[in-house]
């Protein structure tokens, strides 16, 4: 059966997603599950908000450097409040003043496989593996795939700055490793914007 990848081959080979802001095709994925979203944040200071959809909340971690792609990058996620499913399509600006005040774009976007299993190799259920403290996962968006960990190293699963998670990419073949691009000069997967574009339309 050909999968929605074969089906929008000639449609994503003549354009550059980059460049034009139609859809990729690639928001739904050929894989269902739970969602998951990358907001690049201008805020006092710059962040990646990283969300995990876990029932019917986004579970939320702030990633100073943002998710990398490689392997060898270790990156400090500090949680933060659930935020509602809705907030997947939030891009915009938070006016001044209010709280985190400053641009917001989506990075990211998609769904996710919960992998989560304990020690002798059985399934656990993915919010518990994230109250014992480690969780792994699949993500199938349009930037970022594969196998991702998140592991508590500091806190006893409370939020706020006293806990702290390392979001890490597991290796997996020999795909090529970006990092993460510089947040100024990203596009978000949904309008194709810079964060300086999102602020000009919306921030007037
Ligand atoms: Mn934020």
């Amino acid at each position: 059966m050909a999968t929605d990848d074969d089906r929008l081959r000639e449609y994503r080979g003549k354009r550059d997603f980059g460049r034009t802001r139609e859809p990729s095709g690639r928001e739904a994925g050929a894989v269902a599950g739970p969602r998951f979203v990358v907001q690049i944040h201008d805020a006092r200071r710059m962040h990646f908000d990283f969300r995990l959809q876990v029932g019917d909340v986004l579970r939320s971690w702030s990633v100073p450097k943002g998710p990398s792609d490689d392997p060898h990058d270790k990156r400090l996620a500090v949680p933060t409040e659930d935020h509602p499913l809705e907030y997947e399509d939030f891009e915009g600006v938070i006016p001044r003043g209010e709280y985190g005040g400053g641009t917001v774009i989506v990075w990211d976007r998609g769904t996710y496989e919960p992998l989560s299993h304990d020690r002798r190799g059985r399934p656990v259920d993915f919010a518990e593996s994230l109250e014992r403290g480690h969780a792994t996962f699949r993500l199938h968006g349009s930037k970022l795939r594969g196998e991702y960990a998140l592991t508590r190293f500091r806190g006893d699963g409370e939020r706020g700055e006293e806990n702290a998670w390392l979001l890490v990419k597991k290796a997996e073949g020999h795909a090529a490793a970006h990092g993460t691009p510089d947040p100024r000069r990203a596009r978000s997967v949904t309008t194709g914007r810079t964060l300086a574009q999102v602020a000009a339309d919306d921030g007037r």
